[in-house]
């Protein structure tokens, strides 16, 4: 399910790692746009299915149907995207804190062993869906800083209908403090969600394309761009030069 690249890159490659399919498209789709056509390899980590929780063991057969599409659309929106890979592991969807966070950890690492990413996008800590926010601790366990680790930058994404619901001093509040211009790949983001057509709803809902592109122009605005994505930074480790 991998398709590894071997270009070589500018400024090292980029992880993004979101619970469920779709969630990579929602929180950065623009930013892992620009960057891969900045010449960045884009690798894309799915930790659940996103569809156990709701079909049920009755239906596993429809399940699993529902599974491999998610899994197309994923691979999809990835091309669209120009991401370099896309791998989807089969977590259980909304059920994420059942399974050992080490477990999670480990996959988490794995995949950062096999890319070697400078970057990593993942989960903001606030977020309502609990898989969001154990793939936030999996990966900030994965991504701690030692001697020799590639990670050097971690940023923190919002995925509309679950970082703004967390109930107040649940969490810490999502306020963002790093933006990037997406004006010249919204409209990827855009068709890279339509991948997931079934996923869409219909506005107002937070995940119809006219929220997420007024989200896109609204954090924008808040930085003076035509369309923006918004992160919190977790981390930027700054090594010696050269
Ligand atoms: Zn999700």
């Amino acid at each position: 399910m991998t398709e590894k690249s071997t270009v070589p890159t500018p400024a090292g490659s980029v992880a993004i790692v979101a619970a469920h399919p779709d969630d990579e498209v929602l929180g950065c789709g623009g930013t892992a746009a620009r960057l891969a056509a900045e010449g960045r390899a884009v690798h894309v980590l799915l930790m659940a299915d996103g569809e156990g929780a709701r079909t049920g063991r009755a239906a596993a057969g429809v399940a699993r149907e529902k599974v491999a599409a998610r899994g197309a659309a994923a691979r999809r929106a990835g091309a669209i995207l120009g991401c370099a890979s896309v791998e989807l592991l089969t977590f259980p969807d909304n059920r994420m804190d059942a399974v050992e966070l080490l477990e999670v950890a480990q996959a988490v690492e794995a995949f950062v062993d096999r890319h070697r990413p400078s970057l990593v996008l993942t989960h903001h800590c606030g977020d309502l869906n609990v898989d969001h926010r154990i793939v936030h601790e999996a990966v900030s366990v994965a991504c701690r800083p030692q001697p020799g680790h590639c990670v050097r930058e971690l940023l923190f994404f919002e995925v509309p209908s679950s970082t703004e619901w967390r109930p107040r001093d649940a969490a810490a509040p999502f306020a963002p403090n790093w933006f990037v211009e997406i004006s010249g790949t919204l409209q990827k983001k855009l068709d890279a969600l339509d991948a997931y057509a079934t996923e869409l709803r219909e506005f107002p809902h937070p995940r119809s394309p006219a929220a997420v592109r007024a989200l896109a122009q609204w954090r924008g605005a808040s930085a003076g761009f035509t369309a923006a994505e918004a992160f919190v930074l977790g981390r930027k480790l700054l090594p010696e030069a050269g």
